[in-house]
């Protein structure tokens, strides 16, 4: 047998790939990317496997599957026919004396989960009617075209004021949500969402939310090997964008962490296929979780891992699952806390610099400060890097001492 390195196909090359590429580059994997040229994570990893293109796009696809051994994903939005195809069908590969032969990479996670999410009306609605009985909030499909307004006034009598509307596809940091605060919205809220599949969500006045990331295995039949669940988060939504994340969550038992971490590993063994996987979660009043929604990939809510988890990342922990190599069966901190600060573009270009640099000239006996920035064009709003700072300090205590980059980071979005 011949050894060679790996060689990891991934759809789409943002900041998420870029750090998988961090983690890829020491350990000898190959990561080939299918984005624009000079996309965050082409700038992170070197190879003439790259692909140039959209990664909705059928052939290119196609044209990364030839120089893949497992192909993935950073972001659900994808075409799941094509890796359907690929992965019962296989490509045509070019072999260099002229002649083509049949190759068939496995697609992780699979196209069957990346499906059944890109929906989140369907995506809920699986996880309430499989056997572990996971709790989601009161949803309900709204009628398209000139029905949309009875559909919105059934939903108000359903749930009563506020509720949620949202598209069931294509949407992320909360663009494609609408909260419809009384009869008023409703014609805001058919005009906001014009075009899009939508479904009505009841209002989950929660205390907090919290998110965990899991690791799935599986073999290749198909069967689960594990679900091992990471630390739970706090993770904070400012406009409906997370902001900040804090592990341990602030003024949460520990057994409720530990029931946030049973639950995400229940929600993710009714999937399918190798990888990391996000689950968010509503804490409410009650104490009792819900869910909101599964990402199937690397998260934001799981950047903190990188400097915060020793076993391994959530971003090494991709790579390992896909590949069908061993993860680690606990996943436990290193430290006592550990506090994640998106930064997001201001209003100008370089407003977010005052905080970069407060990040690389700050050294402080009791935290380690931590500063990725993706080389994204600073854009309002848009995800451009994050900080984490890590601890032995109480998370209160953490808190207090990061005060002077939280201020920064909150008044970025002004
Ligand atoms: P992401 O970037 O996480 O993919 P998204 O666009 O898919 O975001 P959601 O996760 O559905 O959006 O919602 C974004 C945020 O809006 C949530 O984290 C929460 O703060 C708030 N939210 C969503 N649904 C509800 C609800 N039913 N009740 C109250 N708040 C909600
Ligand atoms: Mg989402
Ligand atoms: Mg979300």
């Amino acid at each position: 047998m011949t050894l060679k390195n790996p060689v990891i196909g991934l759809l789409g090359g943002g900041q998420l790939g870029r750090m998988l590429c961090e983690a890829a580059n020491p350990l000898g994997i190959d990561v080939a990317i299918l984005d624009e040229d000079m996309s965050p994570a082409k700038q992170a990893h070197n190879t003439n496997r790259h692909v140039t293109g959209s990664f909705k796009d059928p052939e290119r696809i196609r044209e990364l599957a030839g120089h893949a051994d497992v192909l993935s994903v950073e972001i659900e939005h994808v075409d799941t026919e094509v890796l359907e195809e690929i992965e019962k069908n296989g490509v045509q590969v070019k072999q260099a004396d002229g002649s083509s032969r049949i190759h068939t990479p496995p697609v992780h996670p699979s196209w069957r989960t990346l499906r059944l999410i890109q929906d989140k009306f369907l995506q809920k609605e699986h996880f309430r009617n499989s056997d572990r009985r996971i709790p989601i909030a009161d949803q309900v499909a709204i009628e398209p075209g000139e029905a949309a307004l009875d559909s919105l006034r059934d939903a108000a009598a359903r749930f009563g004021f506020p509720f949620m509307v949202k598209a069931r596809k294509g949407s992320y940091d909360g663009r494609g949500n609408f909260k419809v605060a009384g009869e008023d919205d409703f014609l805001p809220a058919i005009a906001a969402l014009r075009g899009l599949s939508l479904y009505a969500e009841k209002w989950a006045s929660f205390v907090k939310e919290l998110a965990v990331m899991v690791i799935r295995t599986e073999d290749d039949a198909g069967n689960l090997k594990a679900c091992v669940a990471y630390p739970a988060v706090e993770t904070i939504h400012e406009d409906s964008i997370c902001t900040k994340v804090f592990m341990p969550p602030r003024d949460v038992q520990e057994s409720v962490s530990e029931a946030a971490r049973k639950l995400a590993t229940d929600v993710i063994s009714t999937l399918w296929g190798r990888g990391v996987f996000a689950v968010e979660m509503f804490l409410l009043e009650d104490g009792s979780l819900m869910v909101n929604e599964v990402a199937p990939r690397p998260h934001n809510s799981g950047h903190y891992t990188i400097e915060a988890v020793p076993q391994m990342s959530q971003y090494k922990a991709q790579i390992h699952a896909v590949l069908d190599l061993p993860v680690p069966k606990t996943l436990a901190p290193r430290v006592s806390s550990a506090i994640m600060l998106n930064i997001l573009g201001g209003a100008t270009p370089d407003a977010h610099l005052a905080l970069a640099e407060l990040a690389r000239s700050t050294f402080d006996d009791d935290m380690d400060v931590y500063l990725h920035l993706y080389n994204k064009a600073s854009k309002p709003g848009r995800k451009i890097g994050h900080i984490t700072v890590t601890s032995n300090l109480t998370i209160q205590a953490l808190e207090a001492k990061v005060k002077p980059f939280i201020d920064l980071v909150d008044n970025l979005r002004r």
